[in-house]
C-alpha cells in the first residue's frame, strides 16, 4: 500500500508522468487545442474540463486578451486576462496563436511582421510565465499553414526560429511521432456530430495514435451552450471509456519525447 502511495505521489510531482505512460504503454492520446480565447472558451471550457478532470490547450492571441487588437467579429469578446490566468492555474495551456490572430502566415509577409506575430506572442507567453511543459514553445498556425510547397516552407523556416513545432488547423490523428513537427496535423471539430468524432477516435484508437482535436468553443453559441458541452462532455467520456487518456498538448509531447 505504501508503494503504491509513493507511486502515485512521486507521478504526480513529475507531473508528466501520465504522458510518459500514455507512450510507454501505447495508448491512444486525445489532447484539445482549442482557439482564439473568446471568453465563451472559458464559460463552456472550464466547467467542462473540471467535471470530467482533464485540462486542455488554449491557443492565445496577446492583443485580444490584452485589448489592442480585437476579433472581426463584433459579438465576440475575448477573454480577459484575469480569466485566461485562473485557466492557466487550474492546469490547462497557453500556446502561442500569434500576436495578432488575425494575421495569417503568409510567406509575402516583411521579417518585421513575421517577428511581431512569432517573437511578440512567445515574448508575452514568457513574461506571464506561461510556460509549463514548454508550452510557450508551441505555434499553432492562424487559419492553418498556407502557400504553395515552397512558400510553406519559407513560414516552417520562420516558425522553427522561434518555437519547437506548429499545429496546423486541418488533418487527422498520426503515430506518437508527429510526421513533421511544423506541420502537425489537428482535426476539425467544430461542426461535426457526435458519432462523427467517435468515428474519428475509433480510427486513432486502432493504431493507437495521438488525436489532436482542434475545436472553437465560442462557436458553441450556434448550437447552444448546453448542447456544445454535452456533445464534447460525451465525446470524452467515450475517449477515457475506450481506455485512452486526454492531455494537453505541450504535455503529452513533452512526455513521449523523454520515450527513446
Ligand atoms: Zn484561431
Amino acid at each position: 500500500m505504501r508503494t503504491i502511495w509513493s507511486v502515485a505521489l512521486f507521478s504526480a510531482w513529475l507531473g508528466i508522468a501520465p504522458a510518459i505512460q500514455a507512450a510507454e504503454t501505447g495508448k491512444t492520446v486525445v489532447s484539445f487545442v482549442d482557439d482564439d480565447c473568446i471568453n465563451q472558451t472559458y464559460y463552456n471550457w472550464l466547467p467542462l474540463a473540471q467535471e470530467k478532470g482533464i485540462n486542455i490547450s488554449l491557443a492565445v492571441s496577446p492583443t485580444w486578451i490584452i485589448g489592442t487588437g480585437k476579433p472581426k467579429d463584433p459579438t465576440k469578446t475575448p477573454m480577459t486576462e484575469a480569466q485566461l490566468q485562473e485557466m492557466y492555474d487550474a492546469g490547462h495551456e497557453c500556446l502561442s496563436h500569434g500576436w495578432d490572430t488575425n494575421n495569417t502566415l503568409s510567406a509575402s509577409m516583411s521579417a518585421a511582421q513575421f517577428e511581431t506575430e512569432l517573437k511578440r506572442s512567445r515574448d508575452w507567453l514568457l513574461l506571464k510565465g506561461y510556460t509549463r511543459n514548454g508550452c510557450h514553445n508551441c505555434w499553432v498556425y492562424p487559419q492553418g499553414l498556407n502557400g504553395n510547397a515552397a512558400e510553406r516552407e519559407q513560414i516552417k523556416k520562420w516558425v522553427g526560429k522561434y518555437y519547437s513545432c506548429g499545429i496546423n488547423a486541418c488533418g487527422a490523428f498520426f503515430g506518437n511521432k508527429a510526421p513533421d513537427p511544423y506541420d502537425i496535423p489537428r482535426y476539425y471539430s467544430d461542426n461535426k456530430s457526435l458519432g462523427e468524432m467517435k468515428a474519428e477516435f475509433d480510427a486513432a484508437n486502432a493504431r493507437k495514435g495521438w488525436l489532436i482535436v482542434l475545436s472553437h468553443s465560442y462557436r458553441a453559441a450556434k448550437e447552444g451552450d448546453a448542447a456544445w458541452r454535452r456533445r464534447y462532455g460525451d465525446f470524452i467520456d467515450y475517449v477515457k471509456a475506450s481506455g485512452a487518456v486526454v492531455l494537453p498538448f505541450a504535455e503529452a509531447k513533452a512526455g513521449m519525447e523523454r520515450i527513446p
